[in-house]
């Protein structure tokens, strides 16, 4: 497995409940968390609620706020990793810099920056958000002061009393702006595009309620099942009914005026796409920072930089000592793509060239067991992501059960299935507010198909992963008479040919 997020973790949880014990979880830092663990910058907190983000077989009555805070989330996932015993299955500072499936041997040879070693199955859980993205500015990198991303949050520069500019207004920037402009001397919010802001109703958990979700789980567990239904309802406006999403559009204006009365200002603010076609943001600090006297909001995306000057698209310019990239990931373009090779020898990204496509948003054709955890089409902008890394493990557990149960060494996805997947999800898409909505986002690639959302209600993704159906895949390889299952195989059986990181037995 590749990476310890939700994903990697919550896999290694259900192998384990699975009975399967020969696996380990390779991570690439020295810490386990994924984009919790990454992602440190002031205010960054999740925009979907506690109790529903977080894992169903792992609740968490201890919860402080409504909305959880980083290193709240963080320490829930270490929590688990301890609970479930997954420490011991961790490869710290153990990057992948290498899959390629063999087809002589029918397993998957993988190189790390601590070794080798060989798989019967990979599970790719290294997240969609997981690569910052850093625009491509002239003079940027001549910048004389830091100049840190947002998901690589530089703590050892204070930012007290300088002038910092914030480029983009996503998610991230926008939980950034207002822990640093009550301590910037000036504030430079670069906003390509103004995004919808909705109030954020977060609250403390009483004393009281963690009591009760301690004492009597089930009423915690009624409490998720009310979040989960209420954000399941906005499904149908996302995807089959984005004019319901205009009404929205009201409670943001209002959200916007009531913190700023500058009509120049909110006229800047104001978005020119549907409410949902980018991904709506949640805030109740946002505005308010922004009215201050020591921010400049500018209606422009940044063009250049000359040493410390920065330059707009709409030519004004602006001298700071420290530049914030709030400008994203590479969503579409996810570098682990790069370097797994399937068994014509091209590699995932030369395969999809651009254009991610994956079969249940699992498996890939021409790529046997490899199992992608957030793969193609499996994003939502309407719940918790959490719900679809479950449905999606049910999914990979079967797909193992059923190796099992054969005498193969592998499953191929049939390129035919995973056509015929992605055109249903296309056809599904072309009425979604992030087709029809009038705005360019992280969502689309470059030809403007969108691969990373599902156009679904999260219903309809479990159904659709329940189990694996045999017909969508073609065997790979026959198993000798005796020859035993990857599960059933421990280190220490290896074939000699298959080789071990640190040759300590993978
Ligand atoms: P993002 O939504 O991709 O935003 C990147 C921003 O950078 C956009 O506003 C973009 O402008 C801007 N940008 C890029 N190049 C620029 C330039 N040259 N000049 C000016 N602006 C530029 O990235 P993000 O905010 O990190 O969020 C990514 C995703 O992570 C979110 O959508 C969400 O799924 C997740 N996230 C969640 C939370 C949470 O739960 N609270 C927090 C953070 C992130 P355009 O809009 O014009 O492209």
């Amino acid at each position: 497995m590749i990476g310890t997020g939700f994903g990697g973790l919550g896999a290694g949880v259900r192998l384990k409940a699975a009975g399967i014990s020969d696996f380990v979880l390779l991570e690439r830092a020295d810490a386990l968390g994924g984009t919790w663990r990454d992602n440190t910058y002031p205010g960054c907190a999740c925009d979907v609620p506690s109790h529903l983000y977080s894992f169903s077989f792992a609740p968490n009555p201890d919860w402080s706020h409504s909305f959880s805070r980083q290193p709240e989330i963080r320490a829930y996932l270490d929590g688990v990793a301890d609970r479930y015993q997954l420490r011991d299955h961790i490869r710290f500072a153990s990057e992948v810099t290498d899959a390629r499936w063999d087809p002589d041997r029918r397993n998957w040879q993988l190189v790390t920056t601590r070794g080798e070693l060989a798989a019967d199955v990979v599970i790719a859980a290294t997240g969609a958000l997981a690569e910052p993205r850093r625009p491509d500015i002239g003079g940027l990198d001549a910048f004389p002061g830091p100049v840190f991303h947002s998901a690589r949050w530089d703590h050892d520069y204070d930012l007290a009393g300088k002038r910092v500019a914030v480029i983009g207004t996503g998610a991230s920037a926008i939980q950034i702006v207002p822990e640093v402009q009550p301590e910037a001397k000036r504030l430079v919010l670069f906003q390509r595009t103004p995004a919808w802001v909705l109030p954020r109703n977060d609250r403390r958990i009483s004393r009281l309620e963690r009591w009760l979700f301690r004492t009597v789980p089930p009423a915690q567990r009624l409490a998720r099942f009310f979040l989960y239904i209420s954000h399941e309802s906005y499904v149908v406006a996302f995807t089959k009914r984005p004019e319901m999403l205009k009404a929205v559009q009201n409670i943001a204006i209002r959200n916007m005026t009531r913190a700023i009365s500058d009509p120049e200002l909110r006229a800047k603010l104001t978005p020119q796409y549907v409410l949902g076609c980018k991904r709506v943001l949640l805030s109740n600090d946002y505005y308010p920072a922004l009215a201050q006297p020591n921010v400049d909001v500018v209606a422009s995306g940044l063009a250049h930089v000359d040493g410390n000057v920065l330059t707009a698209d709409d030519g004004n310019a602006y001298t700071v000592d420290a530049i914030i990239l709030a400008t994203g990931f590479h969503a579409v373009d996810v570098p682990i793509a790069g370097r797994i090779r399937g068994t014509d020898g091209r590699s995932l990204a030369e395969c999809w060239d651009g254009d991610m496509r994956a079969l249940r948003g699992t498996t890939v054709a021409g790529f046997p067991n490899l199992c992608l955890v957030v793969g193609p089409n499996t994003g939502l902008a309407h719940s918790s992501m959490v719900h679809i890394i479950e449905s999606q493990l049910s999914y990979i557990i079967d797909y193992l059960k059923a190796l099992d149960l054969e005498t193969v060494a592998g499953f191929d996805a049939q390129p035919d299935a995973q056509t015929r997947w992605c055109a249903d999800i296309e056809r599904r898409m072309g009425r979604t507010v992030w087709t029809t909505g009038g705005c360019e986002s992280w969502y689309l690639n470059a030809a403007g198909r969108n691969p990373t959302l599902w156009p679904g209600s999260t219903i309809r993704f479990r159904r659709a992963t329940r189990s694996i159906d045999r017909r969508e895949y073609r065997s790979v390889g026959e198993r000798s008479v005796g020859e035993r299952s990857a599960g059933e195989r421990s280190a220490g059986e290896r074939s000699a040919g298959e080789r071990s990181v640190d040759g300590a037995g993978d």
